[in-house]
């Protein structure tokens, strides 16, 4: 049995249950001794389902593949916000999948991406700052992706553990675009740079000013957060 002193979802017993039975997913914990461990449900209906698994199997190992890299990186002290977390690792795979023409192009996925968080958050209740989505500003956006309370949905789920409903994975899907405005913004060096930092200084806002001479939120609203809202085109 795998002992970890990582979240919840890293206890098989927790994890194992029957949305994942149907789905792609993996976890990666870290060990009481600090190792970086990857797990999937092998024995889930969705791994027997071979075609399922060719299409997305794939994609969730490289994510989770990436998820250890950033572990190594920052020194198992991996920051939030989950638009960081989540987002760096999935974009590493559009870009990883983007040189193999039998996955999707990177162009259909960011357009998937974003028409289904646009078509999640019409269909949702989430207000930020007593504003529905029709009203916010760039400045509901930036507090929505940073732990707003009505954004807990890094992992889709609540604080105390509950799976949350009708579920809008922000840090999955709004994550790949803000980090790619990161690149485009600042380059592949210096972006390293800073995450380097931010595991050294296991704070990310301040690692963001020291490396790229502006503040994180000033970058959100004036950069990233309108990046974002044209799907990232
Ligand atoms: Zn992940």
């Amino acid at each position: 049995m795998l002992t970890t002193d990582a979240p919840r979802d890293c206890f098989i017993e927790n994890w194992f249950t029957s949305q994942f039975k149907t789905q792609a997913d993996g976890r990666t914990c870290q060990t009481v001794d600090k190792q970086s461990v990857i797990l999937f449900p092998t024995g889930s209906e969705f791994i027997n389902q071979k075609d399922a698994f060719k299409r997305f199997g794939i994609q969730a190992a490289a994510h989770e593949i990436e998820h250890v890299v950033q572990n190594e990186v920052f020194n198992y002290e991996m920051p939030d916000p989950c638009w960081f977390r989540e987002g760096f690792t999935t974009y590493s795979v559009w870009i990883e999948t983007s040189f193999d023409k039998s996955f999707v192009p990177m162009a259909n996925l960011k357009k998937t991406t974003f028409s289904n968080l646009v078509t999640s958050l019409k269909k949702s209740n989430i207000q930020v700052n007593a504003k529905i989505y029709e009203n916010w500003s760039n400045e509901e956006w930036y507090e929505l992706l940073n732990y707003h309370p009505a954004n807990p949905i890094c992992w889709g789920r609540n604080k105390d553990g509950t799976v949350v409903s009708n579920p809008i994975f922000f840090g999955y899907a709004a994550g790949p675009f803000i980090t790619e405005k990161l690149y485009i913004d600042f380059g592949i060096t210096e972006t390293v740079k800073f995450i380097k930092r931010a595991g050294v200084l296991n704070n990310f806002e301040t690692a963001f000013t020291q490396t790229f001479t502006i503040s994180y939120k000033d970058w959100m609203i004036k950069s990233a957060i309108p990046w974002l809202l044209s799907g990232g085109a």
